[in-house]
């Protein structure tokens, strides 16, 4: 074992040799002499347990490239997500669009008037370029930008409602994956939940029972990824908006979604657009950036001048407030909504939502013989009809019919579909399909790039 121990090399040594100068170069100093003294430290083990060396001490200096190479693969792989679900929230939600992704890297390469306003040179809103825009889009008055749809519920009841009541429906306390429940973020936010009415069923009445001195609030959430079915009863924003009135309450309303658009219009599922709650009166309306809207992760809060005054001024928007990147593909973004007929070509979300049955089965079919050569006699792929789903707990209920690829392996044997799922996971672009029924169902809902999914299938 001794010699054992002294054939490894001095890392000193190692280092004056041609292999590891370019290595250092490479990878810097610093890094190279890290692994190397792991790498030393893992060979001492190894010939400890298990008396000889261990088999990549033949080469270091291939063996330390190699580790050194994986340290650069990111976090942050793309993938192609043929899960069915178009806005997936594990795989980043809403792909960009190309207007969004330029105006990133504009303002990443240069300074840019973030905060300062070129006519009087003083000190402009973060968030007014994009507030204007809003408003036009919606007719709202004011708007404010925060990190996420999250943070813009925070900071609506931590501003609006500290140490106060805010009146919800039973039937209404949503949890959002994650560690999202309207009762938490209350807690957090600094106020005091009323909860009103049953699960089912909520009627003005309780609303209006519910209010008292300490209330400062009247609240309705979106149940956007839970139906409650049967016999049920929910008090419409336009109701809730004259008994705040009346009461000379604001009501707020989490939207959590939300289309600028009319998704009927596109033949999908309406969802509730945060305009139409602006025209009911609702005070506050908040909706995320990177679901149906199609942009980069953000809060938007949109509605009256003074309490999106308030906002502005607490000082929980400081700690929320998102930056230049955000901020531009927002306002990119927001600007394809101004052309509304080219929206489904330009916005990848609509864009994949809104494409036609008979065009994912013509892609399905051109596809399938290609898979089929490249797969020939270990699996067999065919065609198969496949319900995708909008995600990010919009329309959790409807499903848009789709067509899949189904790859079953030949011998039925669930190792070798777990192997290929595996292959291809792993694959230098993953792709992500899911596991159903003996099959490997891949949803081409979401599929653009054919010649990509081709090469990754074929290895
Ligand atoms: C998605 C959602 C949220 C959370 O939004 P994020 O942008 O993910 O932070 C909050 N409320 C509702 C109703 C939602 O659907």
């Amino acid at each position: 074992m001794k010699t054992l121990f002294s054939q490894l090399p001095a890392i000193d040594s190692l280092l004056r040799q041609a292999d590891f100068q370019s290595l250092s170069d490479r990878w810097g100093h610093r890094q190279l002499v890290t692994l190397l003294r792991l790498l030393q430290q893992q060979a001492r083990q190894y010939i400890q347990q298990h008396q000889q060396l261990p088999e990549w001490s033949h080469n270091w200096a291939e063996h330390a490239s190699s580790l050194l190479e994986q340290t650069r693969v990111s976090g942050l792989q793309s993938v192609l997500n043929l899960s069915g679900t178009v806005l997936h929230t594990n795989l980043g939600r809403a792909l960009l669009a190309e207007p969004a992704v330029s105006a990133v890297s504009r303002v990443m390469r240069s300074p840019v008037t973030l905060e300062y306003a070129l006519d009087d040179a003083g000190r402009g809103h973060r968030d007014r370029a994009l507030a204007d825009l809003l408003c036009q889009l919606t007719g709202a008055e004011d708007a404010c930008i925060v990190n996420n749809n999250a943070a813009a519920v925070l900071l609506m009841l931590a501003a609006l409602a500290p140490d106060k009541s805010v009146v919800v429906s039973r039937g209404e306390l949503v949890e959002i994956g994650g560690s999202f429940r309207i009762p938490d973020v209350m807690t957090q936010a600094g106020c005091t939940l009323h909860e009103v009415g049953t699960t089912n069923r909520t009627h003005l009445k309780d609303y209006r029972q519910a209010v008292t001195a300490e209330t400062a609030l009247l609240m309705k959430v979106h149940t956007s990824n839970y139906q409650v079915q049967g016999f049920t009863k929910a008090v419409s924003e336009e109701e809730l908006v004259a008994l705040g009135n009346e009461l000379n309450l604001p009501v707020i309303s989490d939207l959590g979604s939300g289309s600028l658009i009319d998704l009927s219009l596109y033949g999908l599922p309406p969802e509730p657009m945060p305009q139409a709650l602006i025209a009911a009166g609702v005070s506050l309306v908040s909706f995320s950036g990177d679901k149906l809207l199609g942009g980069p992760q953000a809060g938007i809060i949109i509605g009256k001048k003074a309490l999106i005054e308030r906002l502005q001024q607490h000082p929980l928007k400081r700690a929320l407030r998102v930056d230049k990147m955000t901020l531009a593909a927002l306002e990119a973004t927001l600007q394809l909504y101004l052309h509304p007929e080219k929206l489904a070509q330009q916005l990848p979300t609509l864009r994949l939502l809104t494409r036609t049955l008979p065009d994912i089965a013509r892609q399905a079919e051109r596809l399938a013989p290609l898979l089929q050569t490249a797969l020939e006699g270990q699996f067999s792929v065919e065609c198969a009809d496949s319900l995708s789903q909008i995600g990010s707990g919009s329309l959790p209920v409807e499903q848009l019919p789709s067509v899949a690829l189904t790859l079953t392996p030949c011998d039925g044997s669930g190792s070798t579909l777990l192997a290929l799922a595996a292959r291809l996971r792993t694959g230098e672009v993953p792709v992500i399909g899911r596991i159903h029924h003996g099959s490997l169902w891949l949803d081409l809902r979401t599929l653009e790039d054919e010649a990509l999914l081709i090469r990754m299938i074929t290895g």
